[in-house]
């Protein structure tokens, strides 16, 4: 096995910041063309990552940053939804927070 076990890295859309995959949430956009949270970052399709805080998104939605990130033209209405999804995943994360 290596020794240098390399981390992967994302960086949210919203405010650039890089670290370690598992401080973002995922957004996805599936080979069908739907767009939603992946609280997995499992599902297949094309990624967008965002910080695991509702500021990230919020700056995500008003500034249309999944469009760009996912290649896909997004409503006001699928803002709102993955707002929503988004929250839900971040419920399990405070709970975990400081494991
Ligand atoms: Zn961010």
């Amino acid at each position: 096995m290596t020794k240098t076990r390399k981390v992967p890295t994302r960086t949210c859309v919203a405010c650039r910041t890089a670290s370690d995959k598992r401080q973002f949430i995922r957004v996805v956009r599936t080979p069908e063309g739907h767009v939603h949270v992946d609280p997995t970052g499992k599902a297949n399709g094309r990624g967008a990552y965002l910080c695991a805080e509702a500021g990230c998104f919020e700056t995500a939605a008003q500034r249309r940053r999944l469009d760009a990130a996912l290649n896909v033209k997004l409503q006001d209405d699928d803002y709102n939804r993955l707002r929503r999804e988004f929250e839900d995943a971040l419920e399990p994360l405070k709970t975990t927070q400081g494991r």
